[in-house]
């Protein structure tokens, strides 16, 4: 069977042996009879689906005993709103943001709704090509937490190390490049990310909080954006989203049947190496948006010489069976989202069409 050469940035192409092995399943989970999707969510077949991707994700990671796992809805974008709620305090009153891109400045704008956060530090000077220096950061005294984007899915630029903030929690938006790479999670006080990226389909969103972020006072918040809520019905209170937590336990045992996030991780080098080498080695028919150092691993961004070249290239690409590689439509270009599912014979087939394509304009 023919598989799509899928760059999509988001929900993205999902490993084949995941939807294989979902197909296998799907009319029968388990000796039950059922779909997964006809199960209770109070059954023990569906609660044990759960706690192995609970169990599976704190594998891969290395989670410690001090942070916990939740799967909530409303993606990475209701995390912007459940962040400031669940952290601001009397005395901590202030979240502060590190700009490098559209999300960071849409995690800021909902923080701006519940109270009145400060950038910390900002490159949005610099059309969002660069991280700015970790030196640059600046928090007061009232500072609740310190927000990060660790990748930057439409500018395509990536923390290659994070800010060390001491007992002010790091909170960081992971939503394209979670599970790509190792991190060390204790430095953190929440990260999040929606799964469509990374982690599975669209419909859940992980959350690992440190415990003592979660307070237990906090019953003034609405009930469902309380993440003690989760936290004490083990991501139970209601309903779940339970075909997309599924599928997200499968694609967390593949990634760890392929040699977890070392193996994984190995493989996303090569395939961004190979297409920012492709670049690089254009003489500038096509020129990276992202500065070399910062440039990420996960979504690659570039343009042609000019907007005309650029339509060319991407009309040429989806005749030969590119999917995705338009730029987001709030900045235009090309850009190509190599998450973990992605095959690095995708890679080398859409690095062969940019070396052709060059040679023929
Ligand atoms: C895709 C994305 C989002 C938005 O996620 P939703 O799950 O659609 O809300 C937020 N932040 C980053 C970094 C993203 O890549």
């Amino acid at each position: 069977m023919k598989r799509a050469l899928n760059f999509n940035a988001g929900p993205a192409a999902l490993p084949f042996e995941v939807l294989e092995k979902a197909k296998e399943e799907w009319l029968n989970y388990n000796g039950t009879g059922m779909s997964i999707l006809e199960l209770s969510h109070r059954s023990t077949e569906f609660e044990s689906v759960l706690n192995n991707a609970k169990r599976l994700l704190a594998e891969l990671l290395d989670i410690p005993d001090t942070h916990e796992v939740l799967f909530l809805q409303g993606g990475a974008s209701l995390q912007f709103t459940m962040v400031p709620y669940n952290l601001i305090t009397e005395e901590k009153k202030r979240g502060y943001y590190v700009l490098t891109g559209v999300w960071s400045e849409k995690a800021m704008d909902e923080a701006k709704k519940l109270g009145d956060p400060k950038t910390a530090a900002s490159a949005k000077a610099m059309n969002y090509t660069l991280i700015p220096s970790i030196d640059d950061i600046q928090m007061g005294d009232d500072a609740a937490y310190l927000h990060i984007t660790s990748n930057n899915t439409i500018y395509g630029t990536q923390w290659t190390s994070f800010p060390v903030t001491g007992s002010i929690p790091l909170v960081a938006d992971m939503s394209s490049d979670i599970l790509s790479r190792p991190v060390d999670i204790s430095k953190f006080g929440v990260i999040y990310g929606g799964a469509q990226k990374n982690l599975g389909p669209s419909g859940v969103t992980v959350v690992i909080i440190k415990k003592d972020l979660i307070r237990e006072d906090a019953s003034h918040l609405p009930t469902m954006l309380n993440y003690h809520t989760y936290y004490k019905n083990n991501s139970l209170y209601n309903t779940p989203p339970s075909f997309a937590i599924y599928l997200l336990s499968l694609v967390l045992q593949w990634t760890k049947d392929k040699g977890g996030i070392s193996g994984i991780e190995k493989i996303n080098r090569q395939k961004a190496d190979l297409l920012y080498k492709t670049i690089d080695e254009s003489e500038g028919f096509y020129s990276g948006h992202a500065e070399k150092p910062f440039r990420s691993h996960m979504n690659v961004t570039f343009t042609l010489k000019n907007e005309e070249m650029t339509k060319k290239f991407l009309s040429f690409a989806k005749e030969e069976g590119f999917i995705g590689l338009n730029g987001h439509r709030s900045i235009g270009g090309c850009r190509a989202s190599i998450y973990n599912a992605i095959p690095l014979a995708h890679c080398e087939r859409l690095a062969d069409f940019m070396l052709r394509f060059k040679s023929r304009n």
